[in-house]
């Protein structure tokens, strides 16, 4: 009988990373699930995740903070003995004009965003060398390729992302660990359901597909970097925008 499969993805439990999870899931991987809020839950999820036929485990642990990954890592290797992919998804948003930002709102995004992807990458890693087989995609967005006004701390953690991704492609690619990222445009999710239906139609406008993405769209795409179908593709930053930026 083959082994299964398991991923790791940060901030699984809502949004794009609970739609990644649960591709996943369906394709018959075990899942190791990260979040860290204490409303959490966990039991309505262990029941959803538990009818798509895969083992999961939840477990709670703040992705700035580098003990805390250790910790997190360690349980889930001692829970399924392998980390296969990891999806690191784990973000948020603390917007404001850079005249106005505080440098706690800067620290902040840039400690989750961008440090949460060394943290837990840097804790995964050396199993995927041990194996000599691994994959990676990283979660960055199109403001990081285009910048956007009021976001100068999220974008500059999301071009950081696209940076380490195609370093670590370029450090691991003869271990055959593939490294990638997705750069999703207006998806709706809780992170975007705080903009006003002024903005949402403003934005809609400048979409050539002209609509918001769903979770879904984004973890159809991860699932196939993440397949033996993405096989020659390393390093690269691919755009689920509905054209947003061409
Ligand atoms: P979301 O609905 O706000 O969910 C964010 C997830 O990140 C939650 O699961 C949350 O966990 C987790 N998280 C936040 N801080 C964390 C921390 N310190 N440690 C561990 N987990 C933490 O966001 P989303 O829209 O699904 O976004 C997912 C990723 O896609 C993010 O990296 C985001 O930047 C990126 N993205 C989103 C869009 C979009 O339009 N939605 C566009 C481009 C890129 P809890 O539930 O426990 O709080």
């Amino acid at each position: 009988m083959e082994e299964r499969k398991v991923v790791l993805v940060t901030g699984g439990t809502r949004g794009i990373g609970k739609e990644i999870a649960k591709e996943f899931a369906n394709m018959g991987y075990d899942v190791i699930i990260n979040f860290v809020s204490d409303n959490t839950d966990i039991k309505a999820l262990e029941e959803e995740f538990s009818k798509l036929g895969s083992k999961a485990i939840f477990i709670k642990a703040d992705v700035s903070d580098f003990t805390s990954c250790e910790k997190m890592v360690k349980e889930g290797i001692e829970a399924f003995g392998r980390i296969d992919v990891l999806i690191n998804n784990a973000g948020i948003t603390k917007d404001n004009l850079l005249m106005r930002m505080k440098e706690d709102e800067f620290d902040k995004v840039i400690d989750i965003n961008l440090k949460g992807v060394f943290n837990v990458t840097k804790q995964v890693i050396p199993y995927m060398l041990k194996k000599r087989e691994g994959n990676i995609i990283n979660l960055s967005s199109v403001v990081g390729i285009c910048g956007n006004a009021g976001q100068c701390n999220y974008s500059a953690s999301k071009a950081g992302i696209i940076g380490f991704t195609k370093s670590l492609a370029k450090e691991v690619a003869s271990r055959n660990i593939r490294v990638n990222a997705v750069a999703p445009g207006f998806i709706a999710t809780d992170m975007t359901e705080v903009l006003n239906d002024t903005i949402k139609e403003a934005i809609n406008t400048q979409i050539p597909l002209k609509r918001m993405g769903e979770a879904k769209e984004v973890a159809k795409v991860v699932k196939f970097l993440a397949s033996d179908d993405a096989s020659y593709i390393t390093g690269q930053v691919i755009n689920i925008d509905g054209g947003m930026v061409m």
